[in-house]
Parts: C-alpha cells; structure tokens; sequence
C-alpha cells in the first residue's frame, strides 16, 4: 500500500474541493485532492449551467469541472482517484485511510465531501430527473419561467423554494403529505399569504408523468394519504425538497457537527472543531449550496489552512 503525504490534504473534487486546490498549490502548498466516488462533484450530474460567473453563454456542469479540474492540476495539486474509509484526526499530520488501503497523511486537512440532496426514490424520478424533475430551485427554477411548477415537501426548504419559485412562474403548488407545516411559522404566514402558491394537504407522489421527445415533465400523479384516492396534477417543473444529507458520515466524534450532521465552521471562517482541519463547500453550508459560495469557501479554506501552517511553522520556530 502506497503512502502519500503533502501540507494540504483535500478530500473532495466538487467546486469546493478544486477551488481550495488552486489556490493551496498557487501558495506552495502541493495539495493532494481525493476524489471520490464522483470526481466532480454534484454538478457532473447536471447539463446547463447559467449562474456560475465568467461565461456569458449557457455551460454544461460536466465542462465546468473538467475545467477546474484541470486547472487546478495546471497550478500544480495532484489527483488521486480514491475515496477515504477512515480518519484518525487526533494527530498532526492528520492521518486518512483510502478505499485500497493507501495511506494519506497531511498537515492540515480540508474537507469538502458536498452534500447529496434527498429523492423520493420512485422510477419516474430518476427517469425524470433533469428533465423536469429537480431539487434546487436556485439552480434550476429560472429555465421554468411561466411554467406550472410543483414543490414536493413541507420543511423550511420547501417553503423557501415555493416562494422563491414564484419569482418565475404564477402557479405555484406545493404537495405536502401531511395536513400541517413543519417550516417555521413566519415561512408559513409568507406562503399562505402568497396568492401564487397553492398547498396541496395530505398528498404523496405516486407517479411523475413524462412525455414528449425529448422526454419533459408534465403532470404528476397524487394519493391522498388519507383516503387513498389518485389524483393528478398538471405541472412541467417539479422540485424534491425534502431535505439533503451532508457527506459527514466519516467525521462523526471526530468533529463537531451541527444537529443537521452539516460540519461546524467558526463563523467567517472555514475553521471547524480541531484546529487544521478545514471545511467548505456543501458539506458545511446548508444555506446557500451553490457552486459559487462552494467555490468561494473553498478559497477560504486554502487561504485558512496556509495561514495555520505558516503560524505553527512560526511557533515551531
Ligand atoms: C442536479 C444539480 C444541478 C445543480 N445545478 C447548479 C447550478 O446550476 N448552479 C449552481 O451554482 N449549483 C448547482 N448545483 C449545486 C452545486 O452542484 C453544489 O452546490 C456544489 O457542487 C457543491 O460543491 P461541493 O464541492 O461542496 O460538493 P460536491 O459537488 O457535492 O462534491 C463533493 C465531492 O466530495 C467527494 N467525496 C465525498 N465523500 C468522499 C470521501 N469519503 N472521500 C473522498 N472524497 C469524497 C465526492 O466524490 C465529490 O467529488 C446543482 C446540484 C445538482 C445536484
């Protein structure tokens, strides 16, 4: 089994992972990024792109980390096509076990691992998904201008994407399995109030329906939970919101994470539980989950993580 050590380990190759890579090897530090099970990240599973500054036309997800990719290995960081099964972060360097046993060890770490959003797991689902079916409205709401468009879920998220939804279409519903809420109450007294939202209670989705070439959402089919009838609605835009599961199985007792299993950072930093070890993107932002603001704390984390090894090299004399 090999062994691979470097001043910067980081674990992930999404738009946090990639960003922390570029600028840790512009400040000399040779980062090793573990890749994972989806070199990538989440935006491998998606096809346009249109928020993500700096390109003035439409670009496809899969391009775009291919290019981060890449230029992070131009600016010097190495990949490594393996994902971590076990830490051990009670020791400087911080020690990492890889899925064929190879062993990593860093000086600091920066951990990047994303967050994977909840689906209901029905077949019409994933037949559906990026063509209809989505689970971010900020990512995707904009391509349903005008359209009718159903948000499946009853937390603070599905709320906030209901609202946020009616910023590009007038027929709004919301399907919610139960007959109450379980978002904040403020979130609720804005929704209700929101003549463009309509709340569907006690329903769950028995089927998406899909048709047309290329195939595209265009109803759905409901059961009522309570009296088991099917009912269906129109709607070419459908959003999961249900909630997401951050990739922090590994670090549980190893770091503080927050009630949701995100990862803790000292706010305004990357900073997390131990000091060296760093965390950005997904996997420590449950707000915002772009691939800019993971992109963005991902510098952070580099610049974070140079700034600790310069003060303990300081203090090491
Ligand atoms: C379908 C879809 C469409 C989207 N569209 C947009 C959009 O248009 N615009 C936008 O800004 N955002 C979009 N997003 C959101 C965006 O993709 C995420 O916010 C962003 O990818 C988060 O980046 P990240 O680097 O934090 O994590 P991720 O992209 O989730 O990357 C996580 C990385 O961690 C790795 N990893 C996980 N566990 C381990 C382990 N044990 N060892 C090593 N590596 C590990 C994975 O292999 C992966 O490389 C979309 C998301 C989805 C799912």
């Amino acid at each position: 089994m090999a062994e691979h050590r470097t001043k910067m380990l980081i674990l992930g190759s999404g738009p946090a992972g990639l960003s922390a890579a570029i600028y840790g090897a512009r400040a000399g530090m040779a980062p090793i990024v573990v890749q994972g099970i989806e070199p990538g990240g989440q935006l491998m599973t998606t096809t346009d792109v249109e928020n993500y500054p700096g390109f003035a036309d439409v670009i496809q997800g899969p391009w775009l980390m291919e290019q981060m990719q890449k230029q992070a290995e131009h600016c010097g960081a190495k990949m490594m096509w393996d994902s971590i099964v076990e830490v051990d972060l009670s020791q400087r360097p911080f020690r990492m076990v890889g899925d064929g046993g190879d062993e990593y060890f860093g000086d600091t770490l920066v951990i990047a691992t994303g967050a994977q959003a909840r689906w209901l797991g029905l077949e019409s689902e994933t037949l559906l998904r990026g063509k209809g079916l989505s689970a971010c409205a900020t990512c995707d709401g904009f391509f349903f201008r005008g359209k009718k468009i159903a948000v499946i879920g009853g937390g603070n998220t599905a709320v906030e994407e209901a609202l946020y939804l009616t910023n590009h279409s007038d027929d709004v519903t919301l399907i919610h399995r139960r007959d109450e809420l379980r978002a904040e109450k403020i979130l609720q007294e804005r929704l209700f109030a929101n003549p463009k939202i309509t709340v569907l209670w006690d329903k769950t989705v028995d089927k998406f329906v899909g048709e047309g070439d290329p195939l595209g959402l265009v109803a759905i089919d409901l059961k009522d939970t309570k009296t088991g009838e099917i009912s269906q609605i129109a709607a070419e835009g459908g959003f999961i919101a249900i909630g997401h599961d951050p990739a922090t199985k590994l670090f549980a007792g190893h770091l503080e994470l927050d009630g949701d299993n995100y990862i803790k950072v000292e706010p305004g930093t990357t900073r997390t539980s131990v000091p060296g070890v760093f965390a950005c993107g997904d996997v420590m932002d449950k707000i915002y989950r772009q691939a800019i603001t993971a992109a963005g704390t991902g510098c952070m984390a580099a610049l974070d993580a140079e700034k600790f090894i310069g003060e303990n090299e300081f203090e090491q004399g």
